[in-house]
């Protein structure tokens, strides 16, 4: 249980405990700090954007939200859960969360509706129908039900990407990761994924995305976080921050991106 619910429940009046809450979190590789007391909540249908240069540990932030990195310190929740407790139930925490990568990481081998269904039969114990059903649905919303007996090779990067999201998706979780999603496309196929996104976030899902889309983030984002060094520099709501960011060092990485 998060120790933060009361006082998030304080700044929003009716909402929930939060999406994600990270207090204090330290992260570090030997003698490499990666991450320095970072502070960070999300909130039930928000959508926050990281942004940040490469190497500020945008990529280490998110890995330690559904434990792929272990930090060394400091309090997470994440969708109820504390990933923090040795006692965790990774597999179900892992559930509610989807991940999407700046690498696909589909299976070539299998073809995109079983992309789709194969961790809803396999984790959710869905009959292979009802994952078929539900794999169509959002193979639906990212415009892609005419690729379903096809293979990941067969696509563009873009299209891979649409599956990678439809697959996430299919797990009905609760809040949606998304690290550097568009970073590894070709130019052309990046607003057909960003604009994907953007319905997402019009229907409500919860969403962190570390992003160097600037226009996606000024757009779509209830509020933007800026990442330098392994700190929270400055954050605040999407427009502030990219519009007129208070700290130099906003303002520096900025000119450098837009
Ligand atoms: P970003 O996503 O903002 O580019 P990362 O979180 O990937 O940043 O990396 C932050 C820092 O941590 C970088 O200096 C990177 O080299 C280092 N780092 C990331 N992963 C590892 C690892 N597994 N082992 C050692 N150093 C790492
Ligand atoms: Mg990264």
């Amino acid at each position: 249980m998060s120790t933060f619910a009361t006082e998030n429940t304080q700044a929003t009046p009716g909402s929930q405990a939060p999406a994600v809450s990270v207090r204090g979190l330290n992260k570090a590789y030997g003698d490499l700090e990666v991450l320095r007391g970072i502070d960070l909540t999300v909130h039930p249908g928000e959508v926050v954007c990281l942004i940040g240069p490469s190497g500020s540990g945008k990529s280490t932030l998110l890995r330690c939200l559904n434990l792929l990195e272990e930090p060394q310190s400091g309090d997470i929740t994440v969708s109820g859960f504390d990933v923090t407790d040795p006692d965790i139930d990774v597999d179900a925490m892992r559930r509610n969360v989807g991940m999407v990568f700046q690498q696909f990481n589909l299976f070539p081998h299998l073809t995109v509706l079983e992309n789709c269904t194969v961790s809803q039969v396999k984790v959710l114990k869905r009959s292979n129908a009802e994952a078929e059903q539900t794999a169509m649905t959002n193979l639906e919303r990212v415009g892609l039900v005419e690729k379903a007996q096809q293979r990941p090779g067969q696509l563009s990067g873009g299209q891979q990407q649409r599956v990678a999201i439809a697959r996430a998706l299919s797990m009905n979780p609760d809040l949606m990761l998304f690290d550097e999603p568009t970073s590894a496309l070709d130019p052309e196929t990046v607003g057909d994924v960003l604009a994907i996104m953007r319905t997402l976030a019009n229907e409500g899902m919860t969403m962190l995305v570390v992003t160097h889309e600037m226009s996606f983030a000024r757009d779509v984002a209830d509020r933007v976080v800026f990442m330098d060094g392994g700190v929270v520099v400055e954050e605040g709501p999407a427009r502030e921050v990219i519009g007129s960011p208070k700290h130099e060092r906003t303002r520096s990485f900025l000119s450098r991106v837009l």
